[in-house]
Formats: structure tokens, sequence, C-alpha cells
């Protein structure tokens, strides 16, 4: 039988290479979860995905209405779900102010980690019907989660505090988790922590009585993908060039798009809680490794509270 993956923001860079690689290699049915379906089918037309090897469904992960009625669509087409890959990601380094999703959350801890939370926990009853004997779930992580490696020393750190800003509420006047000043980058990379959070906790409360692998990775640095189109477009230029040429971390989209399918399809990725690595400077043919998170993401009394309240601001609890 045909396996089907739900990709979020299968519309861009690491999705959408993912997508290719999932149809192309691993002769996957892939439901592209994106908001923009023009752009989708454009992009799924480009890279000459098969008519029939794709369905593009609408979400915005930004607003948690949206999730819920992008899992009702996403049953109503009565496919059966083997895998799923939290991929959509946004990244605004230049805001003054914080956007907000309709319920009033910041919208970068919304899109990338409260959004993804929420879709997650709604899909794990059909991930559990699926036929397939390990089904998954891979959430995109990065390095600059983790303070521990040189990708991740650059400031502001990613720091959860104690999460006083989802205690209180997370809505006006709070927008960071740990209930202190807007830092739009800051906004992200604790959004990432959270993503590998979530992944572990999934891991330790779900493996042994569902048989679902949860697992999270980093990629490399795709440096020329669309997360840099909201910087300095100076620094959209340098960036990629500084990667290539001085840190050596630079990916294309292509290779990071089939390591990210590698971890969602072959057998050898089967190993749940793992985050698994490339290492920060790429060389040819370089292996895989599971890779220890940052103190933060694996700190298991932070993982408990950040998922009781996550699934009282998604609605769940
Ligand atoms: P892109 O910006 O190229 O892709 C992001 C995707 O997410 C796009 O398809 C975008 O849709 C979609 N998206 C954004 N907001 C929403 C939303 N509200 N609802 C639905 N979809 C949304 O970024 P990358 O490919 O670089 O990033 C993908 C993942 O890889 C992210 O999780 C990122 O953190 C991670 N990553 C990236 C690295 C890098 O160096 N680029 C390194 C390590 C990890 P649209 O096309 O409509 O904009």
């Amino acid at each position: 039988d045909q396996k089907t993956v739900i990709i979020t923001g299968a519309s861009s860079g690491v999705g959408l290479y993912a997508a290719k690689a999932l149809i192309q290699k691993w002769g996957y049915h892939v439901v592209m979860a994106c908001r923009n379906l023009d752009k989708t089918y454009r992009v799924a037309q480009e890279l000459g995905f098969p008519s029939d090897s794709y369905t593009v469904l609408p979400i915005d992960l930004g607003s948690l209405g949206s999730v819920r009625y992008f899992v009702q669509a996403f049953r109503e087409t009565k496919k059966p779900l083997d895998a799923l890959l939290c991929n959509a990601a946004i990244y605004m380094p230049l805001l003054k102010e914080p956007l907000r999703s309709p319920e009033g959350y910041e919208l970068t801890m919304t899109t990338n980690h409260l959004g993804h939370f929420l879709l997650c926990n709604l899909l794990l009853e059909d991930l559990q019907r699926s036929s397939s004997p390990e089904p998954r779930v891979v959430i995109l992580g990065t390095v600059t989660h983790n303070p521990d490696e040189l990708g991740g020393k650059i400031p502001p750190r990613p720091d959860l505090g104690n999460l006083e800003g989802f205690e209180a509420g997370f809505v006006e006047p709070h927008s960071m988790i740990d209930g202190k000043k807007f830092e739009p980058v800051k906004a992200y990379k604790d959004s990432k922590v959270c993503n590998v959070l979530t992944m572990r906790e999934l891991h330790r409360r779900y493996h042994d009585s569902t048989g679902i692998t949860f697992s999270s990775l980093y990629p490399g640095c795709v440096a020329t993908t669309a997360l840099f189109r909201n910087h300095y477009p100076l620094f959209q230029k340098l960036f990629p060039l500084f990667q290539k040429h001085i840190t050596g971390g630079f990916v294309s989209e292509e290779l990071a798009g089939e390591r990210v399918a590698d971890v969602v399809a072959a057998p050898e990725y089967n190993q749940s809680g793992s985050y698994w690595s490339w290492g920060n400077r790429q060389k040819k043919d370089r292996e895989s490794f599971v890779q220890q998170v940052s103190p933060q993401a694996r700190d298991d009394e932070k993982a408990e509270k950040m998922w009781d309240l996550s699934a009282q601001l998604v609605g769940l609890a």
C-alpha cells in the first residue's frame, strides 16, 4: 500500500524538497499542508510532481481554528496517515512589535510551536490507525536552539524562563514565553526549543503505547531558503556566502530535503526520541548521528510544564 505523509509548509524550501524526495525516492503520497494554495500548485508543477502523487490542503498554522479545520478536511479525504512532518516556520528578525494570531498569541510561537503542537495531538489517533508498522512524526529543529553548539552561541539565546508568559495566558501584554520584552529572533529560537521539547514529550508519553516514532533533526544550514525573506537584503546576500566559505555549514535545499525525507522514511531512522544531525561543517557523504539537544531542550520538568501550558493555550486541556 502507498504511504501518506502530511508536510506542513511544503510550498517552499526544506518542506518542498522533502516532498520531492518523499514522492520520487520513497513513493509516498504527500499531503501538502500550506497557506498559499496557488503557490503550492505552481511549485509542485514546476518540480514535476505527478498529479496523483500529492494533495494540496489549506492550513494556516498561525491560527488554531485553521489547524482544526485542516484536520477535518484531511479526514474527509479518507486517506490513511503514516507520517506527519512538522516543517512550516516563520522567522521575522526585523519586527519591532509582535504580530498576533486570531487567539491573540504572539505569531512566531503560534506558527512554529502551538499550531504544530495542536496538529500533532489531533493527528495522533489517525497515525495510530496507520497500517504501517512504524508510523512517524518528525519535527524540524535547528542548531540555533542549542547554545552549546557554535551555531547557537550568537545572541539572543533562547530562554524559556519558567514559562511565565505562557502561564499568564500569552495574550497582550505578553509576547514571549518567559514573559519578558518582545525579541523576534529569540521568539524564533524559543519556538524551536519548544519543537524539540514537544518531540521528546510526545516520545515519553506515547511511543510505548502507540508504536509511533517521534524524532527531530537539524538538516544543516539551508541559507538560501525563503526563511530569511524578512531579513535585510544585504544579509540575504551575504549569509549563504558566509555559510559556504567561512563556516562550511551550507547545505542546498535539495540535500536538506533528502535528509528530512530519510528521517521520515528510511528504516535506519526508526529511533524514537532522537534528534538527528549531520554536524555543522558539511563534508561529502557525511553520515548522520544522534545528537544531544540543549540543556533546556532535555529538561524533563520543563518539557512537562511546556506541554501542560501549551495544551491549555490550544484548548486541549
Ligand atoms: P521557508 O521559509 O522556505 O519555508 C517555510 C514554509 O512554511 C513555507 O512553505 C511557508 O509557506 C510555510 N509557512 C509559514 N508560515 C505558515 C503558516 N502560518 N501556515 C502554513 N504554512 C506556513 O523556510 P525553510 O524551508 O528554511 O524552513 C523549514 C523548516 O526548516 C523550519 O522549521 C525551519 O526552522 C527549519 N530549519 C531551517 C534552516 C535553514 O537554514 N533554512 C536550518 C534549520 C532548520 P509560504 O510558502 O506560503 O511562505
